[in-house]
């Protein structure tokens, strides 16, 4: 007999780690309306109507700008499964896990990966990014934006004009950043960026923008092999994604309702105060876990506002920690990987998360959970947080 009960039904948990973040009720709303057919003139009006704020967001007058079905990841794949040709040089600057997932990417589509080192949590310098580069002449440059393994943000600027120097493209990984923090394509000079819906944008996972320079564009059209990645083809993506629309894949309809009504949300609360929003918060948090007794892993002026990185005090099992957060409060943050496992909590603040209440509701939280195991505060987190909101007003 078919006979099991539903499993959809998730406990209540506050996502408060380095993504997926919260989804609002109105976007589940949205998502539980039915589904039309891919050419149904509606939906077209929608994935337009998206890909003109997806341009906002990013920064970008780009025309190639679109919701790609899939994750971050899948992002990533259509950037540099679009742009490498077998045989190239990827010039990656590697400073934590995801920078690693574009070198992987980028080797497994034929490029010979050269990579300049950082330990995670640090960032390149101008200088350091032009030499590389210089030195390496590239086709195609690759750095993350928003490092979510270490919570360290690295600008574009003097990357991207090395790269034009060396006429070489660069790819960017907003994923964490879109919809938290400025991305600014275009200032920046990025010709490739992608992004995700579950993390600034605060939609479900299962959609990548990307958008694509017309310098970049140009060159996909030039290539002389074929993407090996046929679903990431961004000459087949384009013909669905753009008029007259042919068939390529039955795009995932609910998602986009989604990520059309978490971009009305972003548009309703202004991308600028949503920065304001998000940085706001950073700080509070930061004062709330130095006020502790904590540091935190990346320097003041590298932070990103959306993932966090307090160390994980001396003598404490941050595993132990999580597993209470998540029990007794139903809070859930990260730890570390790679080099910074056991080393650093990674705590998201990202899209609907990065609210006062949240902060402080797990500042008192990780007191609690911190002092199970002999931690004992310096002094209030909590008062902390709230003086700095209190500061950020007058
Ligand atoms: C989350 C993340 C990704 C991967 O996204 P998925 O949605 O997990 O596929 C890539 N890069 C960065 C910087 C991320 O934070």
């Amino acid at each position: 007999m078919w006979n099991f009960p539903t499993r959809a039904q998730p406990p209540p948990r506050l996502l408060l780690g380095p993504g997926p973040s919260p989804v609002e009720p109105r976007i589940y709303e949205a998502m539980a309306r039915p589904i039309v057919g891919i050419f149904d003139a509606y939906l077209s009006g929608l994935l337009d109507a998206i890909q003109e704020r997806l341009r906002l967001a990013f920064g970008t007058t780009n025309a190639f700008t679109l919701a790609v079905p899939g994750t971050g990841s899948a992002g990533m794949e259509t950037a540099v499964s679009n742009i490498v040709e077998p045989g190239m040089k990827l010039a990656v600057f590697a400073n934590g896990f995801f920078c690693d997932r574009i070198s992987e990417m980028g080797r497994r589509y034929g490029a010979g990966v050269v990579r300049l080192e950082k330990p995670w949590g640090d960032v390149f310098s101008a200088e350091e990014a032009a030499a590389f580069i210089h030195r390496e002449k590239p086709h195609v440059v690759a750095y993350v934006h928003g490092e979510t393994s270490s919570g360290a943000c690295q600008p574009g600027r003097s990357i991207c004009r090395a790269a034009r120097e060396a006429d070489a493209v660069v790819i960017a990984d907003c994923v964490t950043t879109l919809g938290a923090l400025p991305v600014a394509v275009d200032e920046t000079g990025v010709d490739l960026a992608y992004s995700c819906s579950q993390k600034g944008l605060g939609a479900p996972p299962g959609l990548a923008p990307v958008t694509i320079s017309p310098r970049a564009i140009e060159r996909i059209r030039a290539r002389g092999t074929v993407n090996p990645s046929w679903y990431l083809d961004a000459r087949l993506l384009e013909q669905y994604f753009f008029t007259p629309r042919r068939y390529h894949v039955t795009v995932p309809v609910s998602l986009y309702y989604a990520l059309d009504e978490a971009l009305t949300i972003v548009a309703e609360e202004g991308l600028g105060n949503r920065f304001e929003r998000h940085h706001r918060n950073h700080l509070a948090f930061v004062a709330g876990i130095e006020a502790m007794g904590l540091r935190m892993h990346v320097a003041p002026e590298h932070r990103l506002w959306p993932v966090n990185t307090p160390l994980v005090p001396a003598g404490i099992d941050d595993v132990k920690v999580r597993v209470r957060l998540l029990e007794t409060h139903g809070i859930e943050i990260l730890g570390g990987l790679g080099p910074l496992a056991g080393k650093v909590f990674r705590v998201g603040l990202m899209g609907a998360g990065s609210t006062r209440e949240n902060v402080v509701t797990l500042l008192g939280a990780l007191e609690e959970c911190l002092g199970e195991q002999g931690f004992r505060p310096r002094s209030s987190a909590v008062e902390a947080a709230e003086e700095s909101y209190t500061a950020a007003v007058a």
